[in-house]
């Protein structure tokens, strides 16, 4: 495979699409499509093909959406839930009817593989399903009075206009996470997608549309300047609630910048998770679970494992069964049926896991697997194993977000407690143990918000995601989600 890097003509060839007007590279402000007076680049990490020229919008159009979303706040807040309900539902079908489409995109500018993108559609789509569902139980309480002439009343209420800013890595479902309960609560929202991913989010934009949602209730800022776009987000009286997923490093700026109107705010942050296999897991069925967890959407994950420890009795064979899964992965362009593992997003991304690898190596490590980019292209990196990593290395502190499995060695349960809990990090931990006692043990020790037990597959809109300590702050899905978008409003009334 070759790399096209020059910037040739937009060519919308590059992406199929059953519904062409999918194809949306303007930005989405009060129910119209805007042009802006600069365009961006986007790119296909696969092939470096310019893929479409999209709206650069900045902090004078953005203010303007928050006004827009603004003065649509009131009726959206005040329709009946389940008129709500029926937009939300009508949107998610759109999502499900248009599934290849989004996938397509989403392969296109992103890299994934298209089958993991349209596992995401889904994904993300039953985010919406979920949450028009529920906006008919945003439920208060009333409790006994000390008083017998005074009635106590809770009632919940939509905080008012919210600012969101979404990453690349998810392009979907991150926007459907965040928005579908804002809009379920009766809120409405200015979004800003990432700037590697925004066709995706447009194409949401379109669909959203289309399924008759109301002009200003949702509005997307398409940007190349997320500084200028964030800084009107997080300082605008009229926003009253920041929903970021993203780098720890700028959820903190925002974190900052809202304190001065004291915004609501929930963050979905970095991680650097431990997968933790005891000698008495199932280690066929911990080695396909870390392999399909590290290496699908090229390791581009929050919640991966960063570092995987394994007890010293199960070292050998547990590093065995995972190299063998590992070199049997296919790599390539996402939209080749047989990939299995694509391209990371750019070559920053590129830059900073060799550093990492490279770090790891000069102090020790030893390369079982991969370890440098592939021949297929700038930004393949090919999945990597390294063994013989220890605490003190640079990749056992920062995220990889990339292709690399770092293996380390462990003695007792209450030593790898101890490791893995040893970072400012808190999103997700992985345990692979047949028995239950210590299932409970060591879930319940382990400082993060998500514990996977003998599975990876922790998905479900039903529940709670988030993390702990600088992972984050709040949860999206199941109630937990809604309630970030609620106000709680105490009614004491004489009689
Ligand atoms: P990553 O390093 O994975 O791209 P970022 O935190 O940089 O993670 O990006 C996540 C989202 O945050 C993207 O939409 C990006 O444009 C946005 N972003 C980056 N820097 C800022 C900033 N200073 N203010 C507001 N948004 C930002």
């Amino acid at each position: 495979m070759t790399l096209a890097n020059k910037k040739t003509a937009v060519s919308t060839a590059h992406i199929k699409l059953n519904d062409p007007f999918l194809l949306k590279t303007d930005a989405y402000i009060d129910g119209g499509w805007i042009k802006g007076a600069k365009r961006f680049n986007v790119t296909n990490p696969a092939t470096g093909e310019l893929l479409a020229e999209v709206a650069d919008l900045g902090a004078d159009e953005t203010t303007q959406a928050v006004e827009v979303a603004h003065k649509a706040w009131p009726q959206w807040r005040d329709m009946i839930a389940s008129d709500r309900a029926n937009l939300l539902r009508r949107w998610y079908d759109l999502q499900l009817e248009h599934k290849d489409d989004l996938a397509m995109l989403m392969t296109c500018e992103q890299g994934k593989p298209l089958a993991q993108a349209k596992g995401e559609v889904v994904y993300g789509a039953n985010y919406t399903e979920w949450y028009a569902e529920e906006s008919k139980r945003s439920y208060g309480d009333t409790m006994p009075s000390n008083d017998p002439d005074k009635r106590i009343v809770v009632i919940k209420q939509s905080v008012g206009v919210v600012g969101a800013i979404t990453p690349w890595n998810f392009p979907h479902a991150m926007i459907t996470r965040k928005i579908s309960p804002a809009l379920a609560a009766g809120c409405t929202v200015v979004i800003k997608p990432s700037e590697e991913t925004p066709l995706t989010a447009l194409a949401l934009m379109e669909l959203a549309n289309r399924a008759g949602i109301p002009a200003g209730v949702i509005n997307m800022i398409t940007t190349s300047d997320a500084k200028a776009v964030g800084g009107v987000l997080t300082s605008n009286p009229l926003v009253r609630k920041i929903s970021f997923t993203g780098s720890t490093a700028v959820g903190k700026l925002l974190m900052k910048q809202s304190a001065d109107t004291v915004k609501k705010i929930s963050l979905e942050l970095g991680g650097n998770g431990a997968f933790i296999v005891f000698d008495d897991a199932n280690l066929e069925n911990a080695a396909q679970d870390l392999c399909t967890l590290k290496f699908s959407n090229a390791g581009q994950v929050c919640t991966n494992a960063n570092r995987v420890y394994v007890q010293d009795g199960v070292y050998e064979a547990f590093t065995k069964l995972f190299k063998e899964k590992v070199a049997a992965l296919k790599m390539g362009n996402g939209l080749q049926e047989a990939t299995q593992m694509g391209p990371v997003i750019n070559q920053k991304a590129i830059d900073k896991i060799d550093s990492l690898v490279k770090d790891a190596v000069q102090d020790g490590a030893k390369v079982i697997h991969g370890g440098q980019v592939s021949d297929l292209g700038a930004l393949f990196y090919l999945p990597t194993i390294l063994a013989d990593v220890t605490e003190k290395m640079r990749i056992r502190t920062e995220e990889i977000f990339g292709p690399v499995a770092p293996l380390y060695r462990f003695k007792t349960e209450e030593e790898v407690i101890a490791a893995a809990n040893d970072t400012p990090y808190g999103l997700a931990n992985y345990l692979y143990s047949e028995s239950v006692t210590r299932q409970w043990k060591v879930g319940e020790a382990l400082e993060s918000g998500i514990i996977s037990v003998n599975t990876t597959k922790y998905g479900a809109v039903q529940a709670p995601f988030g993390g702990y300590k600088e992972s984050g702050l709040g949860r999206e899905g199941g109630k937990y989600g809604l309630e970030e978008f609620l106000e709680t409003k105490f009614m004491m009334v004489q009689l």
